[in-house]
């Protein structure tokens, strides 16, 4: 039981460093090998803790050796895992990252147990929702799991927060049971329905979503920061100016710097001055969890 209750995806990371990408057909030598805990439920689970919070997590792993130490991996950080459970017979989720010398990269995500969460498995767990005062989620895990889980949350008084990711269009029960929508630049594309060129626009397709009952935007822009909007005021916040390395998990950081801000009783605007530098540190690491920076390492 925990203040914070993440909702969501806990994947192994099966990181192949190569020259060149393979064509179709073709077979080519990788030039190293990583494997790394991941998964954006788990990601911003670990970014939480780490950056002071109290958290939960409601997910599935599989019956096999990554499940096992993915759920280590989360006891390690501190991380209550009485609502993650080993699906027997299915596998965890994967996701096959291949990132080539350009740093460019394809990924195949295999969701596997991740899609056994269902919304009888939410409410199995409802006593670590009810125990909570804010629930995070985001896309990774069946769609009607996140709605039920978001309903189930207001209809309980919690605060929410939804990280729309993958980006998917959503439905307007789904928006109106959203306090804190933290969508990245394309997300927010996806889910108002509107092209975004530049700031006005990003701030109209906000508004949008704020018209059809989320009560407050962060639009997180990757190296140019973040903007956040609410009923009639935006404002718009720096990143910090650092040379990126890799930018896996800089979003899921700076969700849990929100999320780990706001469970202590801060306001929006210190709780992005946290996200922001978590964000920072973050993108100049490599990997998913290994990325994501402790209390101590950050400078607000
Ligand atoms: P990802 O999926 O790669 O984790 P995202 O698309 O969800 O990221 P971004 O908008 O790219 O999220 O980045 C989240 C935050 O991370 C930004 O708001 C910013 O604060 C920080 N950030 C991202 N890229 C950079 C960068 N190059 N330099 C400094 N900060 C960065």
């Amino acid at each position: 039981m925990a203040e914070i209750v993440v909702i969501g995806s806990i994947n192994m990371d099966l990181v192949s460093s190569v020259e060149r990408m393979p064509k179709l057909g073709q077979t080519v030598l990788g030039k190293s090998f990583k494997q790394i805990p991941g998964g954006k439920g788990a990601n911003q689970a670990v970014a939480i803790s780490r950056l002071g919070g109290d958290v939960a997590m409601i997910g599935k792993v599989g019956g096999d050796s990554f499940g096992a130490e993915l759920v280590e991996a989360l006891v390690k950080d501190g991380i209550d895992v009485s609502g993650v459970a080993v699906e027997d017979g299915v596998p965890t989720g994967i996701a096959a990252i291949t990132v080539d010398e350009t740093g460019s990269n394809c990924i195949i995500v295999n969701s596997g147990a991740n899609f056994k969460v269902s919304s009888d498995y939410i409410d199995t767990n409802i006593e670590i929702i009810k125990s909570s005062s804010f629930v995070v989620a985001q896309l990774e895990i069946p769609d009607n799991a996140v709605m039920h889980a978001l309903a189930l949350a207001k209809s309980l008084g919690k605060y929410t927060i939804l990280n729309p990711a993958p980006a998917k269009e959503l439905d307007e029960e789904t928006i109106r049971n959203v306090d804190l929508l933290i969508p990245n630049e394309t997300e927010l594309e996806i889910t108002s329905g509107m092209k975004i060129e530049n700031m006005e626009d990003a701030v109209a397709a906000a508004e949008r979503l704020i018209a059809m009952g989320v009560k407050e935007i962060i639009v997180t822009l990757g190296e140019k920061g973040s903007l956040h909007v609410k009923e009639g005021f935006h404002k718009k916040y720096d990143a910090k100016k650092v040379k990126a390395l890799d930018t896996t998990a800089a979003g899921d950081s700076f969700i849990g710097g929100i999320a780990a801000a706001l469970s202590k009783g801060k306001s929006i605007e210190e709780a992005i001055g946290l996200a922001t530098s978590a964000a920072a540190v973050a993108v100049t690491r490599e990997g998913a969890q290994s990325s994501i920076p402790y209390i101590n390492e950050i400078e607000v």
